[in-house]
């Protein structure tokens, strides 16, 4: 599970790139990709993988981190947006560019599902996060900023 989010797991984050296992030797290379730069929860995601793997037998597995390419939003999967929503996060729109001019598509009340919303404060509970709020319903919420 994401440290941060912890409805979803690091597979439906985008953030597990590859799980390999050496057919010869039997070792475990699990392949990360961090998402926002700096971000504290790698080294809880890298902890807890490392947890895993030892209480899965394979207390010498390496965790390796590439950069490239690099983690967007648009590496979330349609199950991992699902349970943002149904957690009442508001997921990121995928990014869509068209030559020049990127758009970005009206954010969602993941409440009421009004698209009548505004943001409050560019940072919510983490540096990901944005505040926004519902003018329908009046409900806050977290929005997953797309990236
Ligand atoms: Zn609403």
């Amino acid at each position: 599970m994401d440290p941060e989010i912890r409805v979803i797991t690091i597979d439906q984050l985008g953030i597990l790139r590859a799980v390999e296992e050496d057919p010869a030797s039997g070792r475990v290379t699990v392949t990360i990709t961090p998402t926002y730069t700096g971000c504290p929860a790698m080294d809880v995601i890298r902890a807890d993988i490392r947890r895993a793997l030892t209480a899965a037998g394979h207390p010498d597995a390496e965790v390796r981190t590439v950069y490239s390419p690099p983690w967007s939003t648009d590496w979330i999967s349609e199950g991992g947006r699902a349970k943002l929503a149904a957690a009442g996060i508001a997921p990121p729109a995928p990014v869509r560019t068209t030559g020049v001019v990127s758009l970005t598509l009206a954010v969602r009340c993941p409440q009421c599902g009004s698209p009548e919303t505004e943001q409050v404060s560019r940072f919510g509970s983490t540096a990901c996060k944005a505040l926004w709020r519902c003018r329908s319903c009046s409900e806050p919420f977290d929005h997953l900023k797309a990236l």
